[in-house]
């Protein structure tokens, strides 16, 4: 039985009875218990301060990542941070927030500010504006990066006042995830169409799942959809090493089958990097060359 948290609205559970693909990505399995030396609750040190700051987190030079909420619309059992959310350190107070600025501005090379979680916009507007403008208004930053699944599974957050003032920022782009073309029906559609009619550009993040997307065939699909979507399609993940989700890992050899089959079908517009993140590494590694 699926577990959705309180910040999931209607849309959602529809979508979970009307696509496989997506309810299997909400649906607990008994594999989660599975023990595995190469799997852990938090791979990449997330709950370490290595930053010395709270809610802070930086393994690239060039970016930073900002925990802005420690709850989400969605239970994904593929999330990296499953066992790790509830108990993250999350950027509240404004003293905190300023910690975070003060970060930044120590470190000329952070060029790129990534605002995750759970998901951003489990928070009101202002809320959301008031992080953006923050991060936007420091000359050293180029980007801000809104992470968040809020236009595959409650499209209705997208509004356009919020993809307006977004946009009023200058520096927004949004990275969202779907897994499955089923994911990207009309109402998600016109929820990027919001973000990018407002200038917004928009890119999706997928993750290989055995069982929802492991073959060249879902994968084009979806590809094809993002695209008429507007939505850049921009990485494809192997799944983390994390605890409790090995059972939607896909093999590695035929990873690479579906990533060069794609390459073979489909033009690079629409053609995402198929790359693994690998704990201590300092950059998303292609997956070719592993
Ligand atoms: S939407 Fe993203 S952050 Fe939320 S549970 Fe799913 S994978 Fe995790």
């Amino acid at each position: 039985m699926i577990n959705f948290p309180r910040h999931a609205c209607r849309y959602a559970e529809q979508l979970a009875a009307e696509c496989e693909q997506f309810r299997l990505q909400l649906e607990p399995d008994v594999r989660e218990f599975d023990e595995d030396d190469d799997y852990s609750a938090d791979p990449f040190g997330e709950t370490d301060e290595a930053s010395g700051v709270h809610g802070l987190k930086q393994r690239f030079e060039d970016r930073v990542l900002v925990m802005t909420s420690d709850s989400c619309f969605m239970n994904c059992r593929h999330c990296t941070r499953k066992g790790i959310l509830e108990s993250a350190d999350v950027v509240r107070s404004d003293e905190e927030l300023q910690d975070c600025l003060d970060y930044v501005k120590s470190r000329p090379l952070v060029r790129d500010v990534l605002l995750s979680g759970g998901d951003p916009l489990v928070l009101p507007d202002d809320e959301v504006l008031r992080f953006v403008e923050a991060f936007a208004s420091l000359e050293q930053v180029d980007v801000v990066r809104l992470c968040t699944r809020a236009p595959c599974v409650n499209p209705e957050r997208i509004t356009e006042d919020l993809a307006k003032r977004l946009r009023g920022c200058g520096k927004v782009w949004v990275n969202t995830q779907f897994n499955c073309a089923g994911e990207v029906t009309p109402e998600a559609a016109a929820a990027c169409a919001r973000l990018v009619d407002a200038g917004i550009p928009v890119s999706c993040q997928t993750v290989l799942l055995a069982g929802v997307n492991d073959s060249a065939d879902a994968m084009l699909d979806l590809f094809s959809a993002l695209q008429r979507a507007r939505v850049r399609p921009y990485y494809v993940f192997q799944c983390d090493p994390v605890a409790g989700i090995s059972h939607f890992r896909v093999p590695l050899e035929r990873a690479k089958e579906i990533a060069a089959e794609c390459a073979d079908r489909i033009g690079g517009l629409a053609l995402p990097r198929f790359v693994a993140d690998i704990p201590g590494s300092r950059r998303k590694t292609p997956i070719e060359e592993l």
